[in-house]
């Protein structure tokens, strides 16, 4: 032990920067951090009750799970203790000394300095244990491991600015004891009816008892004058303030929405209410009970692919691990809560449920659970709805691709702008598309763009906008990926509107197909003529179907990969096989009428050139050779003013 006498040792660079956010950012919420540090506490009796299946030794001196609260008025202290588990020294260092979440410095990078927006970050982050410095200026932690000796126990002390210290002590019991030296205008979390109200929100649902003093007894002040709790013991009486029942083993009925609310935060660490939730007792073949929640925000790890998810799993009443990702599919990965099986063994690892066959049912059970939710979530209520999908719905787009099952439930949720929308917001789904198709429409047409306003503008649209049919705007990176796993909805096929030849099937009548043959035919020659000058840089030449009022566009022949897939494999450094455009011309454009009539060669040349560059850039193509695209155009604007 004389190797671990008192040391001080700085905080982690981050974990200061994120102490000094919390302190300057939470004011107006301060009470959470008693919730906080309960909630550890509670998970603290959870883990010693887990690691006491396989040593039951470690559950011999404790006694009961419980938590205790005290507070001394006149000396301004808080004191919060559990029996769980507790900490060793090194425990200590890495828990209360660095933030070890993945994506901690990402995070940092994305405050912005502005304290209203960095709070609610800071909400989406979790607050946790540090929490405690919104109220104190100085906090000490004295916390003994379950099965260690009793001189075993380390002193954790801070102020919560630069470092903390670390001494070796003794302490009777396992668990951990931590004490809030609280701030000068904090008094009131050392009052009986201030803290009890908030154990009474905080804490009903929590399955461990809070003890707080019997109200009815003075506080003497003798028994505190030196802070020792021991000879408090002898004459203060403890009753529990809290209903101390798991939240998700009472009926449905019995819980109020508020209760529903406070639990989340505790399971989530979330600021915030959550949006919606959903809690379900299995009886029969299999039974399990559980309470999935959607969150308001996305975290701020949502697309890091190494971030904890899942639910907490607890087997028979008893916790056994948080983020057990197997109980719902990666695109729903964004869903919080509990499942509480009965099946599934005391003794199970991570390994284990990989290949459980009853975490699969569970799995396909929950996942309908979930989606079936988020269905009922879109039909209730819109604008909830769409605060959800702005959040989580392109984790959603993942679904058609990972699902197969699920795929027809996926896409019913997926919501896209359109030309309908009035704005770029992605507020209509599939069923409302349909719902406005024409009588002979056949397809769901779409477009693929960089973003809405340049698909909105793009030129494939003019002949749908003519001829009255909606087309879905995707403009999300994922779009065209998610397109390739969803090739029909409610017995529709999927059409992009930029690839092959337009077909408008029944849209089109005979008069508008004869036209447009007899327009072909007409125009061969100038088809010819362009496909001699821009030789290999096309696939092929052709007059439009899709144009109204551009002179020119591209289209993407049936099977080559689309500009945007393209564009996301390059950016991520992977072989893309070659493919060229097919040019489509209009050939009813002024301009188009004069290039036919061009003798000169040169600037038949310097025009296509000009129509083939434009063309592509309506789709978001970059120029081949912009300094050859622009010598052309400004030989023709020389001209003008000339
Ligand atoms: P989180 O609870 O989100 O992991 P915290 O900052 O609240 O983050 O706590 C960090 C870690 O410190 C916890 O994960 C836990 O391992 C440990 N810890 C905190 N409070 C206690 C406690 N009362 N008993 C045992 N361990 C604790």
């Amino acid at each position: 032990m004389a190797a671990q006498t008192a040391e001080t040792r700085g905080f982690e660079t981050e974990a200061k920067q994120l102490l000094h956010l919390m302190i300057h950012s939470l004011y107006s919420n301060k009470e959470i951090f008693l919730r906080e540090l309960i909630s550890n506490a509670s998970d603290a009796a959870d883990k010693l009750r887990f690691a006491s299946l396989s040593q039951p030794e470690l559950l011999e001196t404790g006694g009961e799970p419980k938590v205790q609260i005290d507070f001394d008025t006149e000396k301004n202290i808080l004191m919060i203790s559990d029996n769980g588990i507790g900490m060793t020294r090194d425990e200590v260092i890495t828990n209360l000394g660095t933030i070890a979440k993945s994506g901690t410095a990402q995070f940092l990078e994305n405050l912005t300095g502005d304290e209203k927006k960095d709070s609610q970050l800071i909400g989406q982050f979790g607050v946790g244990f540090y929490s405690a410095f919104i109220v104190a200026d100085k906090v000490e932690v004295r916390t003994r491991r379950a099965g260690t000796a009793e001189d075993e126990a380390t002193l954790w002390i801070s102020e919560g600015e630069a470092d903390y210290s670390l001494e070796a002590v003794s302490k009777a019991t396992a668990g951990t004891e931590i004490t809030l030296h609280l701030k000068a205008d904090e008094k009131e979390y050392a009052e009986s009816y201030r803290l009890r109200s908030i154990v009474k929100k905080y804490a009903d649902h929590i399955s461990i008892p809070v003890f707080m003093q019997k109200e009815d007894l003075p506080v003497t002040d003798e028994a505190d004058e030196d802070g020792s709790k021991k000879d408090e013991e002898s004459v203060v009486e403890y009753e529990a303030v809290n209903e101390a029942k798991a939240l998700w083993t009472r009926s449905r009925k019995d819980v109020k929405a508020d209760e529903y609310k406070e639990f989340y935060k505790s399971v989530s660490h979330d600021f915030e209410d959550p949006l919606e939730w959903s809690h379900n007792k299995v009886e029969g073949k299999l039974e399990y009970t559980s309470l999935l929640y959607v969150p308001a925000r996305a975290p701020y790890d949502l697309w890091n692919r190494d971030s904890a998810r899942g639910l907490k799993l607890y087997v028979q009443r008893v916790f056994i691990m948080d983020d057990a990702e197997q109980f719902l599919p990666l695109y729903l990965r964004f869903m919080k809560g509990i499942v509480d099986s009965n099946d599934i063994s005391l003794n199970v690892s991570r390994e284990i449920l990989q290949e459980d066959p009853v975490v699969d049912s569970m799995r396909s059970a929950l996942t309908k659970r979930a989606l079936d939710m988020l269905e009922k979530m879109r039909k209730k209520d819109k604008d909830k709805y769409n605060s959800f999908w702005n959040e989580f719905g392109q984790a959603l787009k993942e679904g058609p691709a990972e699902d197969f099952t699920n795929k027809e439930k996926v896409a019913k949720l997926l919501q896209f702008t359109t030309t309908h929308s009035e704005s770029d917001a992605q507020d209509q789904c599939l069923d409302d598309y349909i719902s406005r198709m024409k009588e002979d429409q056949e397809k769901i047409y779409y477009l693929v763009a960089d973003s809405a306003k340049a698909g909105r503008n793009s030129p494939h649209l003019e002949i749908f906008r003519k001829k009255g049919i909606e087309v879905i705007l995707m403009h999300d990176r994922i779009d065209e990926w998610l397109m390739s796993h969803l090739q029909e909805f409610d017995g529709r096929q999927f059409q992009d509107i930029s690839r092959g030849e337009l077909d408008l099937g029944k849209l089109e009548d005979e008069e508008d197909k004869e036209v447009q043959e007899k327009t072909e035919k007409e125009f061969v020659k100038l088809v010819e003529r362009i496909k001699e000058n821009l030789g290999d840089k096309v696939k092929e030449v052709r007059v439009t179907h899709r144009l109204t009022g551009s002179p020119a566009c591209l289209a993407v022949d049936d099977h080559d990969m689309g500009m945007q897939m393209r564009k996301i494999m390059e950016a991520s450094g992977q072989a893309v096989p070659e493919t060229k455009p097919i040019f489509e011309i209009n050939p009813t454009h002024p301009l188009l009428v004069k290039l036919d009539k061009e003798a000169d060669e040169d600037r038949f040349g310097d025009i296509v050139s000009i129509l083939f560059g434009q063309a592509g850039l309506a789709d978001g193509v970059q120029l081949e050779d912009p300094a050859d695209f622009s010598a052309r155009l400004n030989k023709l604007l020389l001209e003008l003013v000339n």
